[in-house]
């Protein structure tokens, strides 16, 4: 009786304790599976999508050189400036006397802004001016001969040229 109880005590503790620790195995490896695997799934598919925004917006991304061009300029060369200056030249290339709606015209696009001592730096109103493509490519040559023409317009403006 004392050894069928001792046997079947046994087995009565075996079999739990086996099921119990094949259960606990089993948890313990299920759910670390479960985590791990999709986790770096995941992590690979975020970190892809992540080279894919990265090489979208690097290469792939129209708006990339207007990014690139906008971060040679200074914060504050922005949008509203450029707007600012054309408004103050009265949307008229000072190089020329174009305006702005010829230059939207002939080349779909709005009057450039120019840097009249050729220093993207310098963002004082007396720098910068209005002209159209033409005159914008035009100062690229003799530069002396356009620093001296445009600074002398802006200095109407402003008083003495710096
Ligand atoms: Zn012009």
């Amino acid at each position: 009786m004392n050894t069928t109880t001792k046997i079947h005590g046994n087995k009565g503790k075996r079999r739990p304790d086996m099921v119990g620790n094949q259960w606990g195995k089993a948890r313990l490896g299920q759910p670390s599976n479960r985590k791990g695997i999709p986790c770096s799934e995941d992590t690979k598919m975020l970190i892809s999508k992540r080279m894919t925004d990265l090489s979208w917006t690097g290469e792939k991304n129209p708006n990339w050189r207007g990014g690139v061009s906008f971060k040679s300029y200074p914060i504050e060369f922005n949008n509203s400036l450029c707007k600012f200056i054309r408004k103050r030249d009265n949307y008229v290339c000072q190089g020329c006397g174009k305006i702005e709606g010829k230059e939207l015209d002939d080349y779909g696009r709005r009057l450039a802004i120019h840097h009249i001592d050729y220093n993207k730096n310098n963002l004082d109103y007396s720098n910068l001016i209005t002209l159209c493509v033409v005159c914008n490519s035009k100062a690229n040559k003799n530069r002396q001969h356009w620093i001296s023409f445009y600074s002398s317009i802006t200095t109407k403006i402003y008083g003495i040229y710096s």
